[in-house]
């Protein structure tokens, strides 16, 4: 940038109709009734300059002659990137023939007893290439993009031995170089003990313990380590030595709890001050005192229990006692086949009965959180990196409402317009 520039911003959305900021005011999340208070600017204005938001207030605040480009926001709501903390996108195969199966009323378990399940997504998983499984991430993280997902994590957990493991996050890692998304990488081995380790749990164990994690850490491939605690997965006991290897490695670390029963995670996830432990269909009232003593995030699976036909959490109760809550896709090929975020806001208002202010908290800072990211996203504010969505609604509270329909416009990534449908209408 030269100093005789009358630049000051690289960027301009002015005149915003409805500007969602979910201003965090430094907090790392929202919890209880602080995640009805969305910020919301009427006539809003947002600067970016390189990678960053510098002004965000009134259209009467700022002058437009300062910057380079400048959008019109009238009729528009903008709001921060969507977070998705919770997918598993890196897979091959899908699993369509048991949808039609469980619709006739096969229970996802029986499904699973029966040789279906997780293990036709780890068998397929296994033989698939490297690049195969790129190409086929590259794809699902255009989608999340197309539905205003900017940051996503996912977990590793479909190759189940040393070798496919490190596979996976090895995808994971060139998904972070190629995609315009920001993918944060958490390993999973703890998926579940696959079908050649049926009769050798100990040495399933083992080699997550001894082998896996200490590789995973050495070679930064992932950031978090998280545990499927649950009967049939992993035992609470089995759970907190993975976690302490994790922790003992420098990882953070993250849990799968309390989904089909109350077996634990969440408090086993406090213990260890995770940052997130995730579904939590079962919860008792210590569970809940548990998480909020450690700071860690409820993320709740709406799509899920949706895909499922089974019952959802309950969200309202987690919100009411005070934890910050977070909602996210869960998108796997096995009990959510869905990369839109949007969807899952929709069904958090139906049927977890969020109001449409906590939805959009749930989906910006506090999943953020869920990530260890809310300093730099999950917020419209001065300093944060420059990630917005622009839809073409005049109110936030449309794009819940009129469910099913994506008015996402216009992406904004790091400062950059990385998807744009509506081109023409910025160039007024
Ligand atoms: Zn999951």
């Amino acid at each position: 940038m030269t100093h005789d520039s009358p630049y000051s911003m690289d960027l301009l959305i002015n005149h915003i109709t409805n500007l969602v900021t979910v201003r965090a005011l430094g907090s790392r999340f929202k919890r209880g009734k602080e995640m009805t208070d969305i910020g919301l600017i009427r006539d809003g204005a947002v600067g970016i300059d390189n990678e960053r938001i510098v002004f965000v207030g009134t259209s009467s605040d700022v002058d437009e002659s300062r910057a380079k480009y400048v959008i019109n926001g009238k009729g528009k709501t903008v709001t921060p990137g969507f977070v998705d903390s919770h997918t598993h996108l890196v897979f091959a195969g899908t699993r369509e023939h048991e949808f039609s199966l469980r619709n006739a009323g096969a229970s996802y378990a029986e499904i699973h007893r029966s040789g279906g399940g997780i293990n036709n997504t780890v068998r397929a998983t296994r033989s698939a290439s490297k690049e195969e499984l790129l190409r086929l991430s590259l794809h699902r993280l255009d989608t999340c993009l197309s539905f205003g997902t900017t940051t996503v994590e996912i977990k590793s957990g479909y190759g189940l031995t040393f070798e496919h493991e490190v596979k996976m996050l090895e995808v994971i890692q060139e998904l972070r170089e190629r995609h315009v998304l920001d993918v944060v990488s958490t390993c999973l081995g703890a998926h579940t003990i696959p079908f050649d380790y049926k009769d050798r749990r100990q040495d399933y164990i083992a080699m997550l313990l001894d082998q896996l994690i200490p590789y995973v850490a050495e070679h930064r491939l992932a950031e978090f380590v998280d545990v499927f605690c649950e009967e049939g997965a992993f035992s609470i006991d089995e759970g907190r030595s993975i976690l302490q290897r994790a922790v003992d490695k420098g990882l953070g670390v993250k849990v799968h709890a309390d989904q089909l029963t109350s077996l634990g995670g969440s408090r086993l996830a406090a213990e260890f001050g995770a940052v997130s432990a995730d579904h939590l269909d079962h919860l008792s009232d210590e569970d809940i005192v548990a998480m909020k003593r450690s700071g860690t995030v409820a993320v709740v699976l709406p799509g899920v229990s949706l895909f499922l036909g089974l019952p959802m959490a309950d969200a309202r109760r987690l919100i009411e006692q005070g934890l910050p809550v977070a909602v996210a896709t869960d998108a796997n090929p096995g009990s959510c086949m869905s990369e839109n975020i949007q969807l899952m806001m929709t069904v958090a208002g139906t049927m977890m009965h969020l109001t449409v202010e906590e939805i959009f908290t749930a989906v910006t800072l506090n999943a953020a959180a869920a990530l260890r990211r809310s300093e730099i996203l999950g917020s419209i504010e001065v300093g944060k990196q420059a990630d917005l969505l622009i839809f073409d609604v005049p109110s936030y509270e449309m794009i819940p409402y009129h469910m099913g329909v994506n008015h996402l416009s216009c992406v904004i990534k790091r400062g950059r317009k990385v998807l744009d449908t509506m081109q023409e209408k910025f160039n007024d």
